[in-house]
């Protein structure tokens, strides 16, 4: 089991939603488990703020956190695989923080794009088969 905050190895903290009744099982989940207690406080902080609506990513999200991988490692590698995060200028961290939302965004962007040609496709193979059959229907 990996801590949900810092994914290093969980070691017995926990959390539950405690505006869930007990006996519902979303009050519980095996992923809200944590390294430390710094990481498990990190968790409750976030989860009061938001008040609990924190949602597990969608695979349309996960697809776009991967796809970040890639612009990532280059603009990284392009300053210096080397060099520690902390060296890096206002500026460079700004470049970084935007070829990662680019990424993120251009993914989902694409993703929604080929969703609604499917759904487009779906729409007008129904459209087309409307057409066909109306005209030999039944006489009114
Ligand atoms: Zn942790």
């Amino acid at each position: 089991m990996r801590c949900a905050i810092c994914y290093r190895k969980a070691k017995g903290y926990g959390w539950f939603n405690p505006r869930l009744k007990p006996s519902d099982p979303n009050r519980y989940s095996d992923k809200w488990v944590f390294c430390s207690r710094r990481c498990q406080d990190a968790f409750c902080l976030l989860m009061t703020k938001t008040e609990a609506r924190m949602i597990d990513p969608s695979d349309m999200e996960l697809a776009a956190m991967r796809a970040c991988l890639s612009p990532l490692g280059e603009y990284v590698g392009s300053i210096g695989m080397e060099r520690p995060l902390a060296d890096y200028t206002r500026e460079e961290v700004l470049a970084l923080i935007d070829v990662v939302v680019t990424a993120y965004q251009d993914q989902m962007i694409e993703e929604h794009e080929i969703m609604a040609a499917k759904d487009r496709a779906f729409l007008e193979e129904r459209l087309a088969r409307q057409g066909q059959t109306s005209p030999k229907g039944v006489p009114f």
